[in-house]
């Protein structure tokens, strides 16, 4: 049967009677459906959010805390059944979807302790000054649908913590954790704090210029990032954004070939490669590029691509008709150019469920669409490069800048190439580990400003310098 799902304005679960379709891409059924919001919806969720601001503003550290932390439980007590809706709706394997509720609960609990402290910038007989941080206000939430619940956790704590209020607006493909976690904490939050509300893409830029909005968080496509600036700008509205990327991977001749086969495998592959950090570049030194990229290609095999809700699936379908007919695109051209595969690069489009093969192509040239552009699919070149200077440049050359990792048992070498990527993270030796407490975000064209840690935190703040002049009039 299907559920209809409500939103969340003002403390209540409601619905405006028209209604968005989400569909299973497993097996493209239409499952539940959501409201279709506009213009009406929009302006009663940033007044209810205005209105608690009012009061939230003023809340101790201690009681946003609790807040978060009944955000945290209400997450992980539900986290069997929200694994399950969330495979249902995004296709990830249930193993993923698992990760990724309880990994935002884990994210909500760990940030719940992050603070602003106060600065003292001068503290003598002339002058007391100080930095504080306040809140900004009313935040815009936009979500994209890789990572739909995660997502919107990253972007509702901090502004809880911060003493802010949110908007939020989940994908249209992606609404339905999202709002069943709405329901759960509909009386943990106070009223008006947390907003969540649905609609089509054209209620993106409703929120981007509502002139009650004090401030945008977006993750999405570099694309709409800046359709975002341009909508933020009238009003210079505050903006974080984490947008695209493609990430390369660099594996140094001295790596354990069998070790890191079956990592760079699952850092390309884990939720079909629909993850902004998942590695979509892998360069291999040539002195091991043909057993490495022959046991990554032995361990694909192993691995199977289907729906997300069987045992022993290991990579689900695309999320959408969109993304699939695009990465159906970028294989097709690879075939045009002649470009040679090592696994997959036969998509059945007549098919059932948006399902592409683990794909794998053999060094493909640089300026190939399937290297040169972020695929976000189950998709995979494997390069050959022969020196460490080469390898650099071809890394860096590229709009994106949002993450790298290097492979290598010289952790000094690793370090050295690392600080000459141009990325807002690199790891060695391991994929996608991204810490609640560090800074999360892009350089280039792949994002602006940061998410998590105190860094993240402060983009929900306005600095305020108080100065007390000690020494005059009195
Ligand atoms: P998208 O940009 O199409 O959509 C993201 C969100 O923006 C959706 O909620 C959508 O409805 C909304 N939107 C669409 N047009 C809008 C507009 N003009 N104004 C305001 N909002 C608008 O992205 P997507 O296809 O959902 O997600 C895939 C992209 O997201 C990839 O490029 C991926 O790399 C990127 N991504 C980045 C990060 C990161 O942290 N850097 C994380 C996940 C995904």
């Amino acid at each position: 049967m299907m559920t209809d799902y409500r939103n969340l304005i003002d403390g209540e679960m409601v619905d405006n009677g028209q209604w968005l379709d989400v569909v299973n891409p497993a097996n493209e059924e239409v499952i539940a459906r959501v409201p279709s919001c506009g213009k009406d919806e929009l302006d009663r969720a940033v007044a209810a959010a205005r209105r608690a601001f009012k009061t939230w503003r003023k809340t101790s550290p201690e009681e946003r805390q609790k807040v978060v932390q009944g955000i945290a439980a209400a997450i992980k007590d539900n986290a069997d059944e929200l694994f399950r809706l969330l495979t249902s709706e995004q296709g990830k394997p249930h193993a993923q979807a698992q990760q990724e509720i309880y990994g935002a609960a884990g994210l909500a609990a760990a940030q719940s302790t992050l603070t602003l402290d106060d600065v003292i910038n001068q503290d003598d007989d002339e002058r007391l000054s100080r930095t504080r941080r306040v809140p900004v206000g009313v935040v815009g939430g936009i979500v994209p649908w890789n990572f739909p619940v995660m997502m919107a956790i990253q972007k509702i704590v901090p502004a809880l913590i911060a003493g802010c209020t949110i908007v939020l607006k989940p994908s249209p493909f992606t609404p339905l954790t999202t709002l069943r976690i709405a329901e759960l904490i509909k009386d943990v939050v106070p009223a008006g704090t947390v907003n969540i509300i649905t609609g089509e893409d054209s209620l993106g830029p409703l929120i981007t210029s509502h002139p009650d909005i004090d401030k945008i968080t977006f993750t999405g496509s570099t694309a709409t990032g800046k359709k975002i600036m341009e909508g933020a700008s009238a009003d210079l509205k505050r903006i974080t954004l984490e947008l695209g990327g493609n990430d390369a991977s660099i594996v140094l001749p001295d790596a354990d070939v069998e070790k890191v086969a079956e990592q760079l495998f699952w850092s390309s592959f884990s939720n079909a490669g629909q993850i902004c950090v998942a590695a979509k570049r892998i360069y291999i030194h040539e002195d091991i590029y043909d057993d490495l990229s022959k046991a990554i290609a032995e361990y694909a095999k192993g691995v199977t691509v289907g729906d997300g809700s069987q045992q022993g699936t290991g990579v689900g379908p695309i999320q959408n008709k969109k993304q699939f007919d695009r990465v159906c695109e970028l294989i097709q051209d690879a075939k045009d150019h002649g470009y040679q595969f090592l696994t997959g690069g036969n998509v059945d489009p007549s098919g059932t469920g948006y399902y592409v093969p683990i794909t794998i192509l053999d060094n493909p040239p640089e300026e190939a669409r399937i290297v040169a552009e972020e695929q976000f699919g189950p998709v995979m070149p494997l390069m050959k490069f022969s020196t460490v200077d080469e390898v650099i440049q071809r890394a860096n050359n590229s709009e994106y800048g949002l993450a790298g990792a290097v492979w290598t048992k010289d952790t000094d070498k690793g370090i050295e190439i690392a600080e000459q990527l141009e990325t807002g993270t690199v790891w060695i030796n391991e994929f996608l580990h991204i810490s609640p407490f560090a800074p999360f975000g892009g350089h280039k064209q792949s994002g602006f400003g940061a998410e998590y840690g105190v860094d993240g935190l402060k983009e929900f703040t306005y600095p305020q310098v108080i100065t007390l002049k000690r020494d005059a009039l009195v």
